[in-house]
């Protein structure tokens, strides 16, 4: 390995590609927990595609699947190698499912060097719960929250659902004022139903149409602001110093590598991904390029989704901004979306850049 060179900072996704269940909305490659001879040599590609790795990284980013159902002789394995490819003071986050922490689990996260954990909680009410197949009480979440404060890791990122069957802008300011109490980072995605999944097979009851799906996105906004979060991304809300730089890294089009079946990767000018297929990825086929990336309309498409804008946009994207009223703001700052603008980000940013 070169000498380290924190100038050269890149980030790194490792995907843990095993959950305990599929639920019903989830199109994310993942399988169920499988064999733990499977698991061993899943870790073991990964390490040895790691392990060839010759940069440093200033975030790595371990996500899932559900990366806290691995056994935790697997996960420390994990974290031994990759950690000490990062510089000093680098963000290492983690994504947990509630169900699947203990204790000891986060003793592991903190002693290999975990400093950020990301927990999908998606909804604190029952009834929200059950309809997102969500085992687990609002209590247990309290208790893994404890048990990773216990364990020194304060950096905790809630992820919350939008547009959940039977959700009111009541029952949502009950989850969103049990992510005040208990993180520093939220990230509140609204639910899609995908193709593939359960959900799009039997779509559920109770379903939010479109104008309340809106209403709820702009109340969380608005709720989660007056409480201490400020926006910095269409989806995601931060304390102050606690911005995710992993997913910073990746909006502003930062390189960063890659590892497991269905990862995308952007290294040297180049986009790629690997198959989403586990035996591919353990028989060791690599990567499929998917040609250069980081040009103007990419960097462009990336930065828009950030609160921050971008400073120098072409005079065709100032012409088109003012087509869309409400929706952009353009001055001397440059060019971003207003929250309205969020909310309808792929066409905005589609009309912005292409007209
Ligand atoms: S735990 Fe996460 S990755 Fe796994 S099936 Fe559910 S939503 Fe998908």
């Amino acid at each position: 390995m070169e000498a380290l060179d924190v100038t050269q900072g890149t980030a790194c996704y490792v995907h843990i590609p095993f959950c305990k269940a599929k639920c019903p909305y989830c199109d994310f490659y993942s399988l169920r927990l499988c064999k733990d001879a499977i698991m061993r040599d899943y870790i073991k590609a990964c390490c040895d595609a790691l392990s060839r790795q010759t940069f440093w990284w200033k975030t790595l980013y371990i996500g899932g699947g559900t990366p806290s159902a691995l056994p935790p002789a697997l996960l420390g394995q994990l974290l031994r190698t990759a950690v000490p490819r990062c510089v000093p003071g680098a963000e290492v986050t983690m994504e947990c499912n509630p169900g699947s922490v203990t204790k000891a689990l986060c003793e592991t996260l903190a002693a290999g060097g975990v400093n950020r954990v990301s927990l999908g909680v998606q909804s604190v009410v029952p009834r929200e719960r059950r309809a997102l197949g969500r085992t687990g009480d609002p209590n247990g979440i309290v208790q893994s929250l404890k048990w990773l404060d216990e364990a020194g890791i304060k950096n905790v990122s809630l992820d919350v659902m939008l547009g959940v069957p039977w959700q009111t802008q009541k029952s949502l300011a009950e989850t969103l004022a049990f992510c005040a109490r208990h993180a520093v980072h939220v990230s509140a995605y609204l639910l899609k139903i995908e193709a593939g999944t359960r959900f799009a097979a039997h779509p559920p009851e109770g379903l939010p149409d479109e104008d309340a799906l809106a209403d709820l996105y702009l109340f969380c906004c608005e709720w989660l602001e007056a409480h201490g979060f400020a926006q910095y991304e269409v989806s995601n809300f931060a304390k102050p110093g606690a911005m995710s730089q992993h997913n910073l890294h990746y909006w502003r089009c930062g390189a960063y590598f890659a590892v497991g079946p269905a990862a995308h990767g952007f290294t040297q000018g180049r986009r790629w991904h690997y198959a989403r297929d586990l035996d591919a990825f353990l028989r060791g086929e690599p990567p499929i390029d998917d040609g250069p990336g980081g040009d103007f309309d990419e960097r462009a498409m990336l930065a828009l989704r950030l609160r921050e804008g971008i400073w120098a946009p072409s005079a065709e994207m100032l012409t088109r901004a003012k087509q869309l009223p409400g929706l952009v703001v353009a001055d001397e700052k440059g060019l971003r979306l207003t929250r309205e603008g969020f909310l309808l980000s792929n066409s905005v940013i589609g009309k912005l850049l292409y007209g």
